[in-house]
């Protein structure tokens, strides 16, 4: 694979965008980086010249403070510099995560499931961690350059030889840095598979929602074990890796030296014949040595610039994935309560073999309440799910008033739904915020007020007065010791208090009772003939006595609609609808 280095310049652009420090500071360090150097190089030269030939006291000791206060003024700028540029790098690493997490919400969920995308989010998560070599590289190789500027300029002066020693001989290590280069993405790219897995079985492990399953199974061990597993994977790699790059550097450093050997030996025969002085010769070898390990970081950068390139890109390729359609060209308001058209709709999942929803179509009328029946795997979250617009169909459309829903903004569609999953998943946050969907800074009295009311509504309300935050508790113990670690039934009370509190005009339930009690439930159905008064609403429900408040039920079988009907004419009709309510009356009875 060809990578590019002409992204570099974007990529620094666009690290260096959000934070007008970083640019100056890399300027900075590669000038202090840079100079320093120098003084050692220069100043002990008239020191030794002194001593051994002049020996003025006065001039010995001010070549000594000029080399011991410039060390220390030079230590102190490259230190200072070097620790802000941690800082301010570190500030930009954090919000390159936050970039993604960021996006992995935008994308279509369609694309988020995909292998090759969770992939590149892995990477690009990784990736982001080499910003801090990035900045580090560039810095160093900028200092590099003015180094190797002024050492010339010695150089030049005194022995030209030495320049042509140097140059051959890093010019020679260059193909051990290319092949340790190779060595690098190699690495980055075989590795991915399994630290992708090994973060996630850790993260896993680490999770205490899995913990019950993990003990009682004996997850612990057999779980643990395929992460152990998948660690010695990435150590083998690794280990192959570090051997190839340690003969490759080992060969480059030796280059090096045998460089420095044959530099010692030209000023050898100079200081012999007496064409220099010792102070000359201790200048030019550690101006010698100094230009080589400049070349050297010079060409290292470089090739680590590729290498970063490499990681980096799939930060960037992660940023570019198509986000989800969210404005609309309709710009009116909707009339209430709303009709529903289900048109010809035909949907495959991205990871599927065969359609999931086959030619679907269907009705719901305005302020109408339809039940969705149908066995295990029937499609019926699917439905809802394409309502939602978390997946498009790959054939037909879905109208509210008869306008197409992709054509009104996401933003504003968003508003229309109240609605419970069946898998809902309340947020590590506040509850008020949680059921409001606000942050605390905009929630009102008045809002705390239908807060309230919802919660009395789907009988959670003397709960959460008992707790010692009220509804200012937060949702689980992540943050707060105090915080709240609801039952599943009283959890699907308060999402249920959250779909209220938004009062979409369709509201959808998907197993909205699956973990009450009977009396919890009777209740909540209760509530919801009311609630639902007025709008356009949609229950998926496996007790099929609770399908008795919807006024219409469609029932699904592997992608299609099998029957349609009220409960009457379903039972009338003696097909899957009058089966599974036999069996379930049956149950009851006996
Ligand atoms: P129901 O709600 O009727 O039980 P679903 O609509 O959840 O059924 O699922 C219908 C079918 O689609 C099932 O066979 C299920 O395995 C499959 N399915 C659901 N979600 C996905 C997905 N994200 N990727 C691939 N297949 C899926």
């Amino acid at each position: 694979m060809k990578i590019k280095l002409k992204s570099l310049p974007r990529y620094l652009k666009e690290i260096s965008r959000d934070n007008k420090y970083m640019l100056p500071l890399i300027f900075a360090l590669s000038i202090f980086q840079g100079l320093a150097p120098l003084i050692n190089i220069i100043l002990p030269k008239y020191i030794l010249d002194e001593l051994l030939e002049m020996g003025r006291i006065p001039m010995i000791l001010l070549y000594i403070g000029g080399l011991a206060f410039g060390n220390f003024l030079f230590q102190m700028a490259i230190s200072v510099c070097k620790n802000y540029l941690i800082v301010h790098t570190y500030a930009i690493t954090l919000s390159t995560v936050k970039n993604l997490g960021i996006k992995s919400t935008n994308i279509d969920l369609q694309d988020s499931e995909k292998k090759s995308n969770l992939d590149l989010l892995e990477r690009g998560k990784q990736g982001t961690y080499n910003i801090v070599a990035f900045t580090e590289t560039i810095s160093s190789m900028g200092a590099s350059l003015i180094t190797i500027i002024m050492v010339i300029g010695i150089l030049i002066q005194n022995d030209w030889r030495l320049i042509l020693v140097i140059l051959i001989c890093n010019i020679v290590t260059i193909p051990c840095f290319s092949k340790i280069k190779d060595l690098d993405i190699d690495n980055a790219k075989r590795g991915i598979p399994e630290n992708r897995a090994y973060r996630y079985l850790v993260s896993v492990a680490t999770d205490f929602r899995f913990a019950k399953d993990l003990r009682i199974y004996k997850g612990d061990k057999f779980f643990l074990k395929k992460a152990e597993d998948t660690m010695d994977k990435i150590l083998h790699i690794n280990h192959a890796y570090f051997t190839k790059n340690g003969l490759w550097n080992g060969l480059a450093q030796s280059i090096v030296q045998i460089q420095l050997t044959i530099t010692f030996i030209i000023l050898g025969l100079s200081l012999l014949a007496a064409r220099i002085t010792v102070g000359t010769f201790t200048m030019l070898y550690g101006a010698s040595n100094q230009l080589s390990r400049s070349f050297n970081t010079l060409i290292q950068g470089y090739t680590d610039l590729i290498t970063l390139s490499f990681n980096l890109n799939p930060y960037y390729e992660f940023l570019n994935i198509d986000e989800v359609g969210k404005e609309g060209e309709f710009s009116g308001s909707l009339s209430k309560p709303v009709a529903l058209t289900f048109e010809n709709i035909t949907f495959r999942y991205p990871t599927a073999q065969e359609d999931t929803l086959k030619d679907v179509s269907f009705n719901i009328y305005p302020g109408e309440t339809i039940a969705i029946v149908g066995k295990n795997g029937a499609g019926k979250t699917t439905i809802i799910k394409l309502l939602c617009r978390l997946y498009k169909p790959q054939k037909g459309r879905i109208l509210i008033n008869g306008i197409d829903i992709q054509s009104l903004s996401m933003e504003e569609y968003k508003k229309q739904l109240s609605i419970v999953f069946q898998d809902f998943k309340l947020l590590p946050i506040q509850l008020d915020e949680n059921i409001l969907g606000k942050e605390e800074d905009f929630i009102t009295e008045e809002d705390i007020g239908l807060l309230w009311e919802k919660l009395e509504e789907t009988g959670i309300k003397s709960w959460v007065e008992s707790q010692p935050k009220g509804v200012k508790s937060h949702f689980t113990k992540i943050h707060d010791d105090k915080g709240l670690l609801p039952s599943g039934g009283q959890e699907q009370k308060i999402a249920i208090s959250r779909a209220l509190a938004r009062d979409g005009s369709i509201v959808i339930l998907d197993e909205p009772t699956a973990a009450l009690d009977p009396k919890s439930e009777e209740e909540v159905f209760e509530n919801l003939i009311q609630l639902t008064e007025g709008k356009t609403s949609i229950f998926i429900s496996h007790r099929l006595s609770s399908t008795r408040i919807a006024d219409r039920i469609i029932v699904l079988d592997k992608g299609e609609i099998l029957e349609e009907g009220t409960h009457k004419e379903l039972m009338e009709e003696n097909r899957l609808y009058a089966e599974m309510f036999n069996i379930q009356a049956k149950q009851y009875v006996s």
